[in-house]
């Protein structure tokens, strides 16, 4: 048995390129809902999956996709939290055991059954499909209600980028004794939700960016404290040791080294950035000052829920270029080239999705 039809885009090769594809969906269960996809943001990880940066075996075709906002259309028996016509949004994760400490401790992003919402398998075998597509079934554990204040275009970048900036940077949410110094690397998707973010908790915030171009806008629109040029190392020196973290967000493979001596003792570098070359740095430089290097994966559901909660609370805005699903190879290219200000949102149910 196979679920509905779905007309989608999806990459047929690592050639980077997306073209129309029709699929059916895996059947719907008593726990899931059917989604009709309203928009989806565009996360340098789809790149990455595209293009097989980060799986030896990835599954083509590939429908990317996955910071979902869509309509509630059809719910399963079991299904007592939404109803018809609410507005939920899905992110990295679609899946998980359920059953493990991490399950059980609201890490549900880190167990080691967890389900990508794409280049995956579901439980049923079916291969899972993203969100550059007009409908998908999602499970109700990994979906969280869209607060009525929040336009559906400005809440998709929220459910990966800004959950994966939010979830490392809540360790430094609550501390009223001193002001918490965070350097933001990567002026990206993730990089602009992180400063709003790390603003918003009050940090005092430093950008650290390849190029002067996105100065201005660092400052003038995100509120960013301090901006810092890594290649200018006048200024990388004299910032030595005066942070507490280092949110890293670079795609590519970058040397670390000169972030780490950017941290205070006991800072850390929190690294999100899924650079697909092993990136180095000595030893020494973490001993002397009883530094970190700390991995973080997208954030839990609660952390989902949270965020949403925070943005709206905060009153904060993303900067985000809606675009249809037939520009998104462009928009592919550009983010490749740097060229994203500072996320694309595909409106989906505006595109015209039929091969
Ligand atoms: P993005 O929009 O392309 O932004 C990345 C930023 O990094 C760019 O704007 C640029 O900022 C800088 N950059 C880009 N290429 C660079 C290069 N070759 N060398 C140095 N700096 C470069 O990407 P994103 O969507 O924010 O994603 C960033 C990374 O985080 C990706 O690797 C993605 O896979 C990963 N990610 C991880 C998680 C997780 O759970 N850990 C979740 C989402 C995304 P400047 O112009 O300021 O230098
Ligand atoms: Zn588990």
């Amino acid at each position: 048995m196979v679920g509905r039809k779905a007309s989608a885009w999806a990459a047929t090769s690592p050639s980077g390129h997306l073209s129309p594809y029709t699929y059916h969906l895996r059947e719907m269960g008593p726990d899931d809902m059917v989604v009709r996809v309203m928009y989806c943001g565009i996360d340098h990880t789809d790149l990455h999956q595209i293009k097989g940066e980060l799986k030896s075996n990835t599954i083509y075709p590939l429908v990317p996709g996955h910071e979902v906002v869509g309509e509630v259309i059809e719910m399963g028996s079991k299904v007592n939290n939404f109803k018809l016509g609410d507005l939920i949004g899905i992110g990295g994760i679609i899946g998980s055991c359920g059953d493990c400490d991490l399950c059980s401790s609201h890490q549900e992003q880190y167990c080691s059954h967890r389900i990508l919402p794409y280049n995956d398998v579901y439980t049923d075998g079916t291969p899972t499909q993203g969100g550059f597509s007009s409908t998908m079934v999602i499970h109700h554990r990994f979906a969280v209600k869209i607060p009525e204040k929040l336009a559906p275009e400005q809440a998709a970048p929220l459910l990966c980028a800004g959950v994966t900036a939010y979830s490392p940077l809540k360790q430094f949410k609550h501390n009223s004794e001193k002001v918490i110094n965070g350097g933001i690397l990567g002026l990206g998707g993730v990089g602009h939700l992180g400063v709003l973010i790390a603003k918003g908790m009050g940090h005092h915030v430093t950008v650290i960016s390849s190029s002067d171009k996105k100065r201005d806008e660092a400052i003038d629109h995100l509120k960013a404290d301090a901006f810092l040029v890594s290649c200018n190392e006048d200024e990388m020196k004299k910032a030595a040791n005066s942070l507490d973290y280092v949110l890293d967000t670079v795609p590519a493979y970058h040397s670390i080294q000169s972030y780490i001596s950017l941290l205070k003792a006991e800072g850390k570098i929190l690294m999100v950035g899924a650079s697909p070359q092993p990136l180095q740095f000595l030893a020494s430089d973490l001993i002397l000052g009883k530094k970190t290097v700390a991995g973080s994966f997208i954030g839990s559901m609660e952390e989902m829920e949270e965020l949403l909660k925070f943005w709206v609370e905060k009153g904060l805005r993303s900067l985000a270029e809606v675009v249809k699903m037939e520009y998104v190879n462009k928009a592919l290219e550009r983010m490749e080239r740097n060229d994203v200000r500072y996320r694309f949102v595909v409106d989906v149910a505006g595109s015209n999705l039929e091969e």
